[in-house]
């Protein structure tokens, strides 16, 4: 089967034959619809995040999957059903973050990524799975099933960012967006929902698809290079969610002073190292004075996914085609690695329903 993977000496990404997977007991064959590329795999690719299995030459890579399972192989999950896989694996047997159903909980060491860390990913045109990492879809996502994983991101950061607020009366009614990546957009559409105003902060001229894709949900595009993030609360207004997926460090800090009172910012970016100066005493007052949360979150568990399935349901048509603005056949990988600003967002296809 054809798989698209990198390699050891740093070759890659490369569209390989690899034998057939075969599913060992208690696992099912999945047959691969479509794979998502996001920036991590970008990372992968490059060298700067992730790692190979032990002992193999290469990493099939890719982590936002769909796919149809194929052979049951004697489970109860059956054949036909469409499905999203999720993310981590136990590295050795189990442990108690997998057994409690908590994975994305488990620290460095405790866990591999499929497609990132350790274990292969889903760019192929068949992967197994255990069903209990597999979650169902209704067929009519099919389509936009690749997206469940980051949505379901998105729902862990919203779900841990409620929680801190869910000592006292909140109802927030404005939201910002900190990046318009395809984790941004996604996760401007997942709000449009949830809260009255919606804003999407980016770094961008007009035309650009982004901008249109913002504005088509009626939220606001706001400039961080006309209006840095402190002065968003003096040009629009302060925000009672930050939903912060630049990657950019300083946001961390400037979302503290972009909170309106009582606000919570969730932070999603996993930027480099970098060092620079902030008012440590003014921000740590902030926080303090104005009853304000800062939450980080990473990876997502089997809850997320499953609301993610709703959440992704229920958005209005032509959202989620707006979104994925690329589909490329496997051949054509280069392109969905390729760092290209009319893409929002983009899925390799190795099959259809
Ligand atoms: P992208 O790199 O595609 O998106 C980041 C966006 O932020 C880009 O569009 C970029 O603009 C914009 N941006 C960066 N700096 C600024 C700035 N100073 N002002 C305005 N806009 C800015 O990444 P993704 O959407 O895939 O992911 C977002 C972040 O979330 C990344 O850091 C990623 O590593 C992280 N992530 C975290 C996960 C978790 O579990 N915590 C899971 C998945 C991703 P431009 O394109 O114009 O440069
Ligand atoms: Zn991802």
């Amino acid at each position: 089967m054809r798989a698209i993977t990198i390699t050891r000496d740093g070759t890659g990404p490369e569209l390989r034959e690899r034998p057939l997977p075969s599913p060992d007991e208690g696992e099912v064959l999945v047959r691969t619809l479509r794979v998502g590329v996001d920036g991590t795999d970008r990372e992968v690719v490059a060298g700067e995040h992730g790692d190979l299995p032990a002992g193999e030459d290469d990493l099939v890579l890719g982590h936002e999957a769909v796919g149809v399972v194929a052979d049951a192989n004697g489970t109860a999950l059956p054949e036909g059903t469409v499905v999203a896989p999720t993310v981590r694996r136990p590295p050795n047997g189990t442990n108690e973050y997998f057994e409690r159903g908590e994975p994305d909980m488990a620290p460095e060491g405790e866990y591999l990524e499929r497609g990132i860390v350790g274990a292969h990913g889903y760019m192929a045109e068949y992967f197994t799975s255990p069903p209990e990492y597999l979650v169902a879809l209704p067929r009519a996502l099919a389509e936009w099933g690749f997206l469940v994983e980051q949505a379901s991101i998105t729902e862990k950061a919203l779900s841990t960012a409620y929680a801190s607020r869910s000592t006292f009366t909140w109802e927030p009614e404005s939201a910002l967006v900190l990046g318009n990546g395809s984790l941004g957009l996604l996760s401007l559409a997942m709000l449009d929902d949830r809260v009255e105003r919606t804003y999407c902060l980016g770094r961008r001229e007009r035309p650009d698809p982004t901008i249109d894709f913002i504005e088509d949900l009626g939220a606001t595009y706001v400039d961080s290079r006309t209006t840095p993030v402190p002065e968003i609360p003096k040009t629009y207004e302060g925000m009672d969610l930050v939903y912060e997926a630049t990657g950019y460090a300083k946001h961390a800090f400037e979302t503290i002073e972009t909170l309106a009172p009582n606000g919570v910012g969730a932070l999603v970016g996993v930027p480099g190292d970098w060092t620079f100066e902030v008012d440590g005493g003014r921000l740590h007052r902030e926080l303090v004075l104005h009853n304000k949360a800062l939450v980080g979150t990473v990876n997502s568990n089997r809850d997320h996914f499953e609301r993610a399935v709703e959440t992704l349901s229920s958005l209005p048509e032509g959202v989620l085609d707006a979104l994925v603005t690329h589909v490329v056949p496997p051949e054509e990988y280069d392109r969905a690695f390729a760092d290209d600003d009319t893409a929002l967002k983009t899925a390799i296809e190795f099959d259809t329903l």
